[in-house]
């Protein structure tokens, strides 16, 4: 449930009166609101221009979820990003890694400590605003009912048509769509074409490349996908990732291989902290973690080459 209101809460800012149009209830917009007790600043602070990427500080974070007092979330979790940097969040179920997501987006406040984007005080900054700021790929990647090429301008609604195509040409997508009866034309959602897990991923992936923002949230998806999907998919995210500061959730080998660096939380804190071979040969929570988590997916080959497409 947590996962599935943040992801609409964000997903109601970012795509705002479009999701009203898709039928979100009064009601659940009432209950987002119930949950996310944030006021956007009566003064809000500019937030600076960021080029490269976005530079995000969490500074001596505790947080407890309003409906869970006395057990916090996240305890004493200072982590500070660099512009342009990928960062890796690992741990086992429940350590806290959707939590730094969610309070990145303010959809809580922290309770003790500081966090920071390009400087400001996400408290101080006007709550719009950061959210443009941010790219976010959920899990489950939400398909509307619309055409391809709506289902991708969501991401920037003004966006003409041809920034349309040239991100899903960024995102691998282009092909497929291509390949679909009507194209970009094609009806998708539930009463329309139905696309497979990969191909959801890489529309989503879109539009958060047409969105264009300085910081991306990728919330990785646990399920298999067919090798050529997971080749797509990984392609796409190297893409998505470059020239932007990235924090992702990390479920897939390759993600975690990729990343500049790897934090590893378990119970609200962070345990360890460094790249893919640091942190296997300290044969720590980590080298357990990849052990059990990345021998059960898909064996992923390098990538060496991104796949062609015309
Ligand atoms: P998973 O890998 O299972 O998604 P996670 O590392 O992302 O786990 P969080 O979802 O951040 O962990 O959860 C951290 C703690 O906060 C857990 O104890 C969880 O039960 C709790 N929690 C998460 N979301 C909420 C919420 N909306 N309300 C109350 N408690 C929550």
């Amino acid at each position: 449930v947590a996962v599935l209101v943040s992801s609409v809460a964000v997903l109601s800012e970012v795509y705002g009166d479009l999701l009203r149009a898709a039928g979100a209830t009064e009601r659940l917009m009432e209950l987002l609101h119930a949950e996310s007790p944030v006021t956007n600043p009566t003064h809000p602070v500019a937030l600076p221009p960021a080029s490269g990427g976005s530079e995000v500080s969490l500074s001596e974070v505790n947080f407890t979820y309003p409906s869970r007092p006395g057990q916090p979330a996240l305890q004493s979790l200072s982590l500070n990003i660099k512009a342009g940097e990928t960062v890796a969040l690992v741990g086992p179920s429940g350590a806290g890694k959707s939590t730094v997501l969610q309070l990145l987006l303010r959809l809580y406040d922290t309770q003790h400590g500081q966090i920071t984007v390009d400087g400001v005080d996400v408290r101080q900054a006007d709550m719009h605003a950061l959210r443009q700021r941010i790219g976010i790929v959920p899990q489950d990647s939400v398909i509307f009912s619309a055409s391809a090429l709506e289902n991708i301008r969501y991401g920037r609604p003004e966006a003409s048509d041809a920034e349309v195509i040239a991100a899903a040409k960024a995102a691998y997508a282009h092909d497929f769509i291509l390949a679909l009866p009507g194209g970009y034309d094609s009806f998708l959602g539930e009463r329309g074409v139905r696309l497979s897990g990969g191909q959801r991923q890489r529309i989503s992936i879109a539009r958060a490349m047409l969105k264009n923002p300085p910081l991306l949230l990728l919330d990785e998806a646990t399920s298999a996908l067919d090798a050529e999907s997971e080749h797509m998919v990984q392609a796409a995210l190297e893409t998505a990732m470059k020239d932007r500061t990235t924090l992702v959730i990390a479920h897939r080998l390759a993600t975690v291989q990729r990343a500049d660096r790897i934090v590893v939380l378990d119970q609200g804190r962070i345990v360890e902290e460094g790249t893919h071979a640091e942190l296997v040969a300290r044969g720590g929570l980590y080298a357990r973690l990849a052990a059990m988590q990345f021998q059960t997916g898909l064996p992923m080959p390098a990538i060496t080459s991104a796949p062609t497409q015309g």
